[in-house]
């Protein structure tokens, strides 16, 4: 039995280039979510081409309840809500043979369309073991502990760059060649399905090789843009300040350094200021 689990973020969706198309609440967003469903029906159909008998959509989005569940191809199951314990990973259980990361973007600091790492605003980078590291970094090296290779990553052209980089053998489709944060050239949808259905098809036929699942100690890294983000994230038990903008942590596990991670960004996130001059 063949089980897949696909991590769905938005900013690498099809189509979406500006942050009014993937915050809920704008008419933008009623659209790109539609794509961002079509692209993830894309990689279900190839990833069942393929021969898949589960797969596990977790939605990784914001809010993590962007997929239109009524337009999911029906082999699925979808993971929708916040609060879960692995966030964009949640669904990576004994069992899971592959892992793919749609919809995905660069990290903070990077080029690449809207490119951050967890808020869109105030971290400027993250660091594990002093290597940058995006969302899909992150994630990957969650499921490498696992003994879970990342088969197929799509998003604009330079994710699938930073892709190769962390997920050496995985598959990638660039739905989108960036040309600023907020422009790229994009493929319509048709094609990029076509795309991501026969990419993820032979991702599943040939995966690169399994990590071997081990638990592996890590130093985290955060850089935020301002002193006094970095004062309050450093409240946090075991995080220290180890520059005016900089907070580090030692964790255990890849799996703690997500938790604690996460947990530093809503610290981060909530000590934000408002406009003044
Ligand atoms: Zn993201």
């Amino acid at each position: 039995m063949t089980r897949v689990l696909i991590s769905a973020d938005m900013e690498g969706a099809t189509g979406t280039v500006s942050p009014a198309d993937v915050a809920a609440g704008t008419p933008r967003y009623e659209r790109f979510r539609r794509l961002l469903t079509q692209d993830v029906n894309a990689a279900v159909a190839g990833f069942a081409d393929a021969g898949a008998e589960e797969i596990v959509v977790n939605d990784a989005h914001c809010g993590m309840d962007n997929v239109l569940i009524e337009e999911l191809d029906p082999r699925a199951v979808l993971i929708v809500g916040r609060h879960k314990p692995l966030g964009m990973m949640e669904g990576l259980e004994d069992g899971i043979d592959a892992v793919a990361f749609v919809g995905y973007h660069t990290g903070a600091g990077e080029q690449g369309v809207l490119a951050h790492t967890y808020l869109s605003h105030s971290i400027l980078g993250v660091r594990i073991d002093g290597e940058p590291v995006g969302e899909g970094g992150f994630n990957a090296l969650v499921a490498a502990e696992a003994g879970v290779p990342v088969v197929l990553v799509t998003g604009d052209d330079l994710t699938c760059r930073e892709a190769a980089g962390y997920a050496p053998g995985c598959r990638t489709v660039a739905v989108k060649r960036a040309i600023s944060r907020h422009a790229a050239v994009c493929r319509t949808p048709a094609v990029t399905a076509a795309d991501i259905r026969r990419e993820a098809a032979a991702a599943l036929s040939a995966p690169p090789p399994r990590p071997t699942p081990r638990a592996t100690a890590h130093v985290v890294e955060v850089d935020v843009d301002s002193p006094h983000l970095a004062d309050r994230a450093s409240a946090l038990s075991g995080v220290e300040l180890s520059g005016p903008r900089t907070v580090r942590m030692d964790t255990p596990d890849t799996v703690t350094a997500l938790r604690r991670f996460r947990a530093l960004s809503w610290v981060i996130g909530g000590g934000r200021e408002g406009d003044w001059t």
